[in-house]
């Protein structure tokens, strides 16, 4: 059995200052568990004090929400993967709903930063989702097949196999509503059947987080879904004793 992953999204939340009150407030009540691992995904400016924070934590490791797809440049604004796993990330978000919705992110660009994080020996937790216009047209197989397919061409199958899957319906994020536990079954299974292809029948090493309006009442029954290995939350994650009693779920 797969150790559960909870993975905290603050997207444009938390100062340096408070990250760090964050975490240590968390870390108070939730001492090291040996059966599951938390992920945090700061803003980049409070990334190396929640990596500091954590240091003596082998359970909590801390990922990046985003990177450009270049090393290093002219590029005002962005940050990069080599400088972010130099920071302490081991992990970055990459395809996330509001990437490619609000900063317009194509599919290009999601594989051209998978790329960059394989370069620079971060993990890759690519989120796929259907909108809401999609998934009443019958299209949400499709589509996250689609999107999955996108950001891992070129990689070979043993990079695949170690990357991270979100599967995040853009419908459910910041917006209340959650997929039932039926629908993220069915969703993970699409996904897992198509890395079986994608991994040449790795797939099961291929960690697939639900996110979509987590919280304390519903990660039970979404963990318990079949083919549901962690839960990714971004609203819930925001108060540390709320955050402390979801991750015991
Ligand atoms: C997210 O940002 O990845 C997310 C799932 O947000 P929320 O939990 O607020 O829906």
């Amino acid at each position: 059995m797969r150790h559960p992953i909870f993975a905290a999204n603050w997207k444009m939340n938390q100062a340096p200052a408070d990250a760090k009150a964050f975490v240590k407030q968390f870390m108070a009540s939730y001492p090291r568990q040996q059966d599951r691992e938390v992920l945090f995904f700061p803003p980049a400016l409070a990334v190396s004090v929640v990596v500091e924070a954590v240091r003596d934590r082998p359970d909590i490791a801390v990922g990046v929400q985003n990177i450009h797809w270049e090393d290093a440049g002219a590029f005002t604004g962005e940050n990069s993967a080599p400088m972010s796993r130099a920071a302490g990330a081991r992990y970055v978000l990459v395809g996330h709903s509001e990437r490619r919705h609000v900063f317009g992110e194509t599919e290009d660009q999601t594989n051209k930063k998978v790329l960059a994080a394989f370069r620079a020996g971060l993990t890759p937790m690519i989120c796929v989702g259907e909108t809401l216009a999609q998934r009443e047209a019958g299209e949400t197989n499709t589509v996250i097949i689609r999107q999955l397919r996108a950001a891992v061409a070129t990689l070979a199958p043993n990079q695949i196999a170690s990357c991270m899957v979100a599967y995040e319906p853009v419908w459910a994020i910041g917006t209340g509503k959650t997929a039932t536990p039926d629908d993220a079954a069915h969703a993970h299974g699409a996904l897992r059947g198509e890395l079986k292809t994608l991994t040449v029948d790795r797939a099961e090493a291929v960690v697939i987080l639900y996110g979509g309006s987590v919280n304390r009442g519903n990660a039970g029954v979404l963990l318990a879904a079949p083919q549901v290995d962690g839960l990714l939350v971004g609203g819930a994650s925001l108060e540390a004793d709320g955050w402390s009693g979801l991750v015991r779920t």
